[in-house]
């Protein structure tokens, strides 16, 4: 392993190693803005949460400006960004800046962009479509990677490729959207994803979050999910892939745990991709009118403001929204984060909320929750460090 390397914006960070206690020392040595990114740091090591989907494997310290970020990014196989704002690719509109950005458009520019983060020890977060996740006010203190090019391709594995006429199944990029798919569904005569239509994001994020709503979800839909391991080789092999990535595994559907907005792929590697199965065949006017619906339900229900959707996950038996309700949080707010007075697990930025302000709303509701009704929510929303970890 390399000696560590930390990527910081204006000030010193801390390892995990270093844990809570550094974390006073740190903000009197480094700020207010290099604190904020140490406590975060420090809770995922102290908390010992999920970690990110995607991996992040860096251990730190360097504080690096603009000059050495750009001679970093100079020695990359692949084109790199510095200083990306996250918040213009997250439905949030919230985050600082990703110290590295890179946009992959096949396999193998994805390996080399993993091994450079793993060479220079530095943090990775794998990024979808970023409706679901909330970064920090520091930013991302690593590299930042969202899938393109070869990626967003769908494409038709059996009956008609070009008119779609009898096909069920399709291989689908995990940076394509997920209203591509739906679109792709619906020409091939299929309803499987109508209850799907206007979930915002990627068919990555979607599988990882197991996305879904009216009663369908995309675990029910995904026959095999291709990952590249977390250490950018070939994991654990199930098969050759259908995209015919080399390097990458096939897991078959019986092999991953999707649950209720979420699954076992995070933590697992990256997804490449996914063979979906498109559902029943349907006359074109009930897929029409099934999206329709879907889209008229949604728009009554879900807040205009800029949101990552749900914030919590549902307690088991219960609606996470009509427990908040209920507690009497609905139009609370904390700076410019407020409880949606139209859908109470909606977490909205009413222009300019900072993620600390959104942090401490959540920890408000989940404090109230616990205290008067002894239910502990647990976050749908990935909160992510600036170390690129997922905060429990
Ligand atoms: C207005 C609004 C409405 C919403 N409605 C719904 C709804 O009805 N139902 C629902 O389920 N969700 C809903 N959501 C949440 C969100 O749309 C879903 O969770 C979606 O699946 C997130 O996909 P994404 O591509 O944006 O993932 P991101 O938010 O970018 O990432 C989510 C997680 O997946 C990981 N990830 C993403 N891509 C990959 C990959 N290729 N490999 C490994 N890890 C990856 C990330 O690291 C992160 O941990 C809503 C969000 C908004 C803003």
């Amino acid at each position: 392993m390399n000696a560590g390397r930390r990527i910081g914006f204006g000030g010193p960070l801390l390892s995990p190693a270093e844990g809570v206690a550094g974390a006073a020392e740190a903000r009197a040595r480094g700020g207010a803005a290099a604190a904020a990114c140490v406590s975060a740091a420090a809770g995922t090591a102290a908390g010992g949460g999920p970690g990110s989907g995607a991996g992040s494997g860096g251990r730190g310290p360097l504080s690096l400006s603009r000059a050495s970020l750009m001679s970093l990014a100079a020695k990359a196989p692949l084109s790199l960004e510095i200083l990306r704002p996250l918040k213009d690719l997250t439905s949030f509109r919230i985050g600082g800046p990703a110290a590295l950005f890179a946009r992959p458009r096949d396999l193998g520019e994805l390996a080399a962009a993993l091994a450079f983060a793993r060479a220079e020890g530095i943090p990775h977060f794998i990024l979808g479509g970023g409706a679901n996740v909330l970064f920090d006010d520091q930013g991302l203190s690593g590299l930042v990677i969202r899938l393109s090019g070869k990626f967003r391709e769908t494409r038709i594995l059996d009956g008609d490729p070009a008119s779609g006429e009898g096909a069920g199944r399709i291989h689908a990029g995990a940076g394509a959207r997920l209203a591509d798919v739906a679109a792709l569904a619906r020409r091939c005569g299929r309803i499987g994803f109508a209850a799907l239509k206007g979930i915002p994001g990627t068919v990555g994020g979607a599988l990882v979050m197991n996305a879904g709503a009216y009663g369908t979800e995309i675990g029910d839909r995904a026959a095999a999910v291709e990952i590249l391991g977390r250490e950018g080789g070939p994991g654990p092999q199930e098969g050759a892939p259908a995209s015919g990535l080399a390097g990458a595994a096939r897991v078959p559907r019986r092999r991953i745990r999707f649950f209720a907005r979420g699954s076992d792929l995070e933590g697992r590697g990256t997804v490449l991709g996914a063979e979906l199965l498109l559902g029943e065949e349907a006359p074109a006017e009930e897929i029409l009118r099934a999206e329709r619906e879907t889209l008229l339900a949604r728009r009554a229900r879900l807040p205009q403001e800029p949101s990552a959707g749900s914030f919590f996950r549902n307690p088991e038996g219960q609606a996470a929204g009509r427990l908040i309700e209920e507690c009497g949080l609905k139009g609370e707010r904390v700076g410019l984060a407020q409880v949606s007075p139209r859908h109470a697990n909606v977490i909205v930025n009413l222009g300019g909320a900072t993620s600390a302000d959104v942090r401490a709303l959540a920890d408000k509701v989940r404090g109230e929750v616990a205290r008067l009704r002894g239910i502990e929510l647990v976050p749908e929303v990935r909160v992510v460090s600036c170390r690129g970890e997922v905060l429990p």
